[in-house]
């Protein structure tokens, strides 16, 4: 089938070809995001490959469907750029990958967290520097420490399963108990007191309506005063600005993300030349108790290999008509 990949980078293209050979698409790469301006490169591909900072809101999907497209394949598990209903309206099928490795986002959380716990960041550049001073450094022990995961699905498992390894006390949020976390011991508790007991606050939630701005002024006031945040999920399940405040109060001690409510408009360029306009984010990176990555939580050869497999899979379904257990679908969601 033809496909055009959106947003491709050098390493999409090379784990791209390399399982393609096996699955014998068309692919055709553009660099450019998938937006309202780029949207007709499309025209006359059957097939486009999109990832999680593309737009497929109702006029790209429109522009899409007039242009021939019929399947768009993400290649990612989140599906909150895209609407599904304007998909259904014009007859795009939609398919995704639900899971690839729960285990890198898990674990490039706990990376954040030890990171900012340890103070790596800062230390690392000292040492560069020839200061080997210790002042600052403190971190404290993870053993004994409470950490309450919001979104208890499969990453969150995954996050919760490592810090039990630690020794910390689970505290558990979803709308949705996992078994597996219950035998893992962690209790689960409504999100109030989550919030109120939690050392380490890690959100592995979907972004949705009733999750948007799950992190506000009011949440962290909740909060335990110096707790931890981290949030590897999506951007906006965050008040930055609230974030902000947060951080000059002293109501939160440490900050970890790797998802941003902007981020379309900065992760994954290089962007080193530039002045960053966006003042928010610009703030954020000014704190010592801050460390921010660009979206890299996914970013293992593991879950990359995986990722390009079941897209490519998913594509081969539509193309042979097979039901395809990654499709998407307001019908499939409502079940
Ligand atoms: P999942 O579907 O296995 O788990 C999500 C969990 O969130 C489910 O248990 C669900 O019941 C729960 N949930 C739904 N609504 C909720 C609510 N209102 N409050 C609390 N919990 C709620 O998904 P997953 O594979 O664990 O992925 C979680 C999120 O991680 C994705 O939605 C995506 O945004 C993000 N993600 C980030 C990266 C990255 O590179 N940083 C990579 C993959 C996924």
């Amino acid at each position: 089938m033809k496909v055009g990949v959106f947003s491709t980078k050098p390493y999409t293209r090379t784990f791209f070809e390399e399982v393609n050979e096996v699955f014998g698409h068309e692919l055709v790469f553009f660099e450019s995001r998938l937006t309202m301006e780029t949207a007709g490169l499309a025209a006359g591909l059957p097939a486009i490959c999109a990832f999680v900072n593309d737009v497929l809101d109702a006029r790209v999907l429109r522009t899409l469907a007039d242009g021939g497209t019929r399947l768009v394949a993400l290649r990612c598990a989140g599906f909150n750029n895209l609407d599904l209903s304007a998909a259904g309206k014009h007859n795009l099928s939609v398919v995704r990958v639900p899971t690839y490795s729960p285990h890198a986002v898990a674990e490039h959380a706990v990376a954040l967290v030890m990171t900012l716990n340890r103070k790596i960041h800062r230390a690392a550049a000292r040492v560069r520097e020839g200061n080997f001073a210790l002042d600052g450094l403190m971190g404290f022990d993870m053993h004994g420490r409470t950490a309450g995961i919001v979104g208890t699905g499969r990453i969150g498992l995954e996050a919760a399963r490592i810090l039990s390894g630690f020794g910390c006390r689970l505290l558990g949020y979803d709308v949705a108990e996992n078994p597996d976390c219950v035998a893992l011991g962690v209790r689960y508790a409504d999100l109030d007191r989550l919030f109120a007991e939690s050392d380490i606050i890690s959100l592995h939630c979907p972004l949705l309506p009733s999750t948007r701005h799950l992190v506000n002024d009011k949440s962290i006031a909740r909060m335990k005063p110096g707790v931890m945040l981290i949030n590897t999920s999506r951007g906006a399940l965050i008040d930055t600005r609230a974030v902000i405040d947060g951080l000059k109060s002293g109501r939160i001690g440490y900050l970890g993300l790797d998802v941003y409510e902007e981020e379309a408009d900065l992760f994954f360029e290089d962007l080193s030349d530039q002045v960053i306009q966006d003042d928010v984010f610009a703030r954020l990176t000014t704190f010592p108790n801050v460390v921010i990555t660009g979206h890299q939580g996914f970013f293992t050869r593991d879950a990359l290999d995986e990722i390009t497999r079941t897209t490519l899979a998913n594509i081969s379904d539509y193309e042979a008509g097979r039901p395809c257990p990654n499709e998407i679908s307001i019908d499939r969601l409502r079940k």
